[in-house]
């Protein structure tokens, strides 16, 4: 193992070539469960009306207590995404035209994008270098009389520095959702991720760490939150009369239910989550000091006081240590490695930077969002999202930040060696990648 020709972006035998085992969390429990309900015949109990069927049916609301007690949480909604979490959660926080909502250029697209629903305009906080969420050195400078609400990202599976952002919050009266669909079970100071501010949202896509399919919840300690959340799921206009709402705002509802076949799910997966989280944090600290001894590898850190997830896995390159470009050197690395079984077609889980910085979307970009004519971002003085706008972001993407997932609770550590064994390679012969990006 000396030659150019030995690497396998150059022909050479890769390091591993049998598939990496598949991440699935579904098992017998989830498929009786799902049958139980297929027995009853009630695949839904939601009534749009002010009747007992507003709150759901038995494994919706089964699930939403069992969802509030493992976390902390007095009220748990669930809904039918987290994207759908995150809309009903700025809605409950009253946000509407003329206010601007304070978000992290660096996640899925929808924790910015959220306030748009409901005619906010999502202004931009760049990033913490090393935990790569929004940076409360920032955050105070963003801050106008619009401001109305922070959705604050525990990106990767680490908490957001709430410390700091829920003092200056508190000084401003902002609202502050908490996005933690990455950071299930992770803690800030003893307190679990998704109770760290007014409103935490949760994910069960089928790419988290547990899953139903699609689903969602949104957590609060605040009861008239809690309840406008309940509203905006479920025909809030229908409802509000015979409930006797005096404040209409942003009561107009929709249907973001979740069915009873995804709550029986959702609830199995709730019992799995403690042993899967830690399953991979065990795999990411193993894959963290192996890889970190490459010189140009760095992990950004743990956030003190913090425990991390990991719904992703990132590190720190040093291309100027290096002396080839990150994306050259990853491209060598997946060359070495298989991709997850089941899963060929989506190439090995290990890529240069995350997400674009979200303001480098075309809506952003060209200010069309509802309707044709600039609305919500003409409701406002003034809105940056040029490029450069966000420069820790912008370089993380570009060419620091790599992540992957060759880390997830079914990797056994065998698979563990050879993804640090590919890394290892590849650094060694790293001179014959050339210098070119
Ligand atoms: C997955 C994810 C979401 C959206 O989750 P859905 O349930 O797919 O709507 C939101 N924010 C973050 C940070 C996510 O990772």
């Amino acid at each position: 193992m000396s030659g150019k020709h030995s690497l396998a972006i150059f022909g050479g035998k890769p390091v591993r070539s049998d598939p990496f085992p598949r991440y699935n969390p579904i098992g017998d429990e989830e498929r009786e469960a799902v049958l139980r309900v297929i027995e009853s015949g009630d695949l839904s109990k939601f009534m749009g009306a002010w009747t007992e069927g507003f709150y759901g049916g038995p494994e919706v609301r089964a699930l939403e207590e069992e969802w509030a007690g493992a976390f902390g949480a007095a009220r748990a909604v669930s809904v039918n995404s987290a994207s759908s979490g995150l809309v009903v959660a700025l809605g409950a926080a009253g946000v509407g035209p003329g206010d601007e909502v304070i978000v992290s250029p660096y996640s899925m697209c929808i924790s910015a994008t959220a306030p748009l629903f409901w005619g906010g305009v999502p202004v931009f906080c760049d990033v913490e270098p090393g935990q790569y969420c929004i940076d409360p050195e920032r955050l105070e400078a963003l801050i106008t009389p619009r401001t109305k609400a922070v959705v604050a990202v525990d990106i990767f599976g680490q908490p957001a520095d709430f410390r700091r952002i829920m003092d200056i919050a508190s000084r401003h009266g902002l609202t502050v959702i908490e996005d933690a669909a990455q950071a299930p079970l992770a803690h800030l100071d003893g307190r679990r991720a998704g109770t760290l501010g007014h409103i935490g949202v949760f994910s069960l896509n089928c790419h988290k760490h547990i899953h139903c399919g699609e689903g969602g919840l949104a957590v609060t300690d605040d009861e008239r939150l809690a309840e406008r959340m309940c509203l905006i799921r479920n025909h809030a206009e229908a409802a509000a009369g015979p409930r006797g709402e005096q404040d209409l705002t942003n009561l107009v509802g929709h249907n973001m239910r979740m069915t009873e076949l995804e709550a029986s799910v959702a609830r199995c997966q709730l019992a799995k989550l403690g042993p899967l989280v830690e399953r991979r944090r065990v795999n990411c600290e193993a894959t963290i000091e192996k890889l970190t001894q490459i010189p140009a590898i760095n992990f950004g850190g743990l956030r003190q006081g913090a425990t991390h997830s990991y719904y992703l896995l990132p590190f720190l390159y040093d291309e100027a240590v290096a002396g080839v470009g990150r994306d050259r050197f990853l491209e060598a690395v997946r060359a070495e490695l298989a991709p997850t079984a089941g899963r060929e077609k989506e190439g090995v889980k290990l890529y240069g930077g995350y997400v674009k910085p979200i303001y480098w979307l075309p809506l952003f970009q060209q200010r069309i969002a509802l309707g044709g004519g600039g609305f919500p971002f003409n409701t406002v003085p003034s809105v940056d999202y040029s490029h450069g706008l966000c420069p820790v972001v912008e370089r993380l993407h570009l060419r620091e930040l790599f992540c992957n997932d060759l880390m997830h609770a079914a990797m056994e550590p065998r698979d563990l060696d050879d993804v640090a064994q590919a890394f290892g390679k590849v650094w060694e012969l790293r001179r014959h990648l050339g210098r070119e990006k």
